[in-house]
């Protein structure tokens, strides 16, 4: 439990979980599309932020749109899915993930987490096409900045014939063997939402190698309008393209991509480091094949030093008990002293909207990601924060255990 002798003042500024980090170019590049007066969904920004990102990430095509969600339901679409198809998805995961599934009256069949990396299962994947053998289309997502088993989740698409789809969108510039995410899947997605790794305050790209699926999603983003001298239309439209305005805030971030890595790194390590000696372990993943983006560092608290903590739809208890805690104290806790920490993503099979969808784990009565749901936390990785100010998140942190 929180020990309240301690004698903490809370932080004058409130610490963020993950908030933009401007560096000046990007008002540059917005600053060139008034001058010109590219004010719309057109313009320099947009084409070269589309180049400099397939360039980045190693793709042919990149198509600018509105949110990394706009990106997911494109490739929903893409890959074909059709009102009562079912789609494998990872579990553990923003909504964002998923919801798309449903725009197309899809079905959406959970797979459970894997321990390593805290993402979609392999193995639990290759049980679920023995259960589902008709499936043709899975959307697996890399948590936090963390690859799945891309490799392994690629080779059971292969085998059964199915479309992988990568949400890339928390992951932009982490790699695997070598890599980069938001490649491994025939269409991908990445976020330019605030709070991810690079913004553009609101925004997000369809990646792909498959110029086909580039230019159909080009059309559908930008209402769907066929080549000819009227307004003449054959398929749905959406008003999904991203505007040249936030394109040049992208193309100043971009610039500073490596740097946001590097900085998010440190928190990491000096989270790792710092705690190293209390029952937690922080999100997992292989050095040897992979290098996340680290957009967020994330405790899991050890079984043992778990204090009593019940969830319902929308309250947490817990009962404090010496030398123990649980993720909702330590939120509160840190909430207390002005910083923001954020749950786990609750699962999608947990969630009131998706009772009543299929769950399949690796083994009978496993629940890999409700049990990371229940003792994980995200914590503070805002990378303005200073390392006084995280040593003082880490000192807080410790005081819960007392
Ligand atoms: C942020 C996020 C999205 C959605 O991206 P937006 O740009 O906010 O629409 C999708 N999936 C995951 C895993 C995300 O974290």
């Amino acid at each position: 439990m929180f020990n309240p002798s301690k004698n903490f003042k809370p932080f004058g500024n409130k610490i963020w979980l993950a908030s933009p980090t401007m560096h000046g170019d990007e008002q540059k590049f917005v600053q060139e599309a008034f001058d010109t007066n590219w004010v719309s969904t057109v313009g320099a920004n947009l084409n070269e932020l589309e180049k400099n990102i397939c360039k980045y990430v190693g793709c042919k095509y990149a198509v600018a749109l509105a949110s990394g969600t706009s990106a997911l339901h494109l490739a929903v679409k893409l890959a074909g899915v059709k009102a009562g198809d079912k789609v494998f998805c990872s579990d553990l995961t923003f909504s964002a993930t998923v919801n798309p599934v449903l725009y197309e009256k899809g079905t959406p069949i959970f797979i459970d987490s894997e321990r390593d990396t805290w993402n979609l299962n392999p193995a639990a994947l290759e049980r679920a096409f023995k259960i589902f053998p008709d499936v043709k289309v899975v959307i697996v997502a890399n948590l936090y900045g963390t690859p799945a088993k891309l490799d392994e989740i690629q080779k059971v698409c292969k085998e059964h014939s199915a479309i992988l789809i990568e949400d890339a969108a928390e992951s932009l510039g982490a790699n695997y063997k070598g890599q980069q995410t938001g490649t491994f899947g025939q269409f991908n997605a990445i976020s330019f939402n605030g709070n991810k790794i690079i913004t553009t305050s609101g925004g997000g790209m369809l990646l792909t190698d498959d110029e086909k699926a580039a230019k159909l999603a080009r059309k559908w983003s930008t209402q769907s309008r066929e080549p000819a001298a009227w307004y003449q239309h054959i398929d749905i439209g959406y008003n999904y393209r991203m505007s040249n305005i936030v394109a040049g805030i992208g193309r100043g971030q971009l610039l500073h991509i490596q740097e946001h890595i590097a900085a998010k790194k440190k928190i990491y390590e000096r989270y790792r480091d710092g705690l190293k000696d209390l029952p937690v372990t922080m999100n997992p993943y292989d050095e040897k094949i992979m290098s996340p983006n680290f957009w967020l560092s994330c405790l899991l608290i050890d079984e043992k030093f778990m204090c009593r903590q019940v969830r319902s739809d929308n309250q947490a208890l817990f009962i404090a008990e010496h030398g123990k805690t649980c993720p909702t104290e330590i939120l509160e806790t840190l909430a207390k002293f002005n910083a923001e920490g954020r749950p786990i993503w609750k699962p999608m099979h947990l969630q009131p909207i998706y009772y009543n969808n299929s769950f399949v784990a690796e083994n009978d009565g496993e629940d890999v990601g409700a049990d990371i749901f229940n003792r994980g936390l995200c914590l503070p990785s805002d990378i303005k924060m200073t390392e006084t100010q995280q040593d003082k998140i880490i000192e807080i942190i410790r005081a819960c255990f007392e």
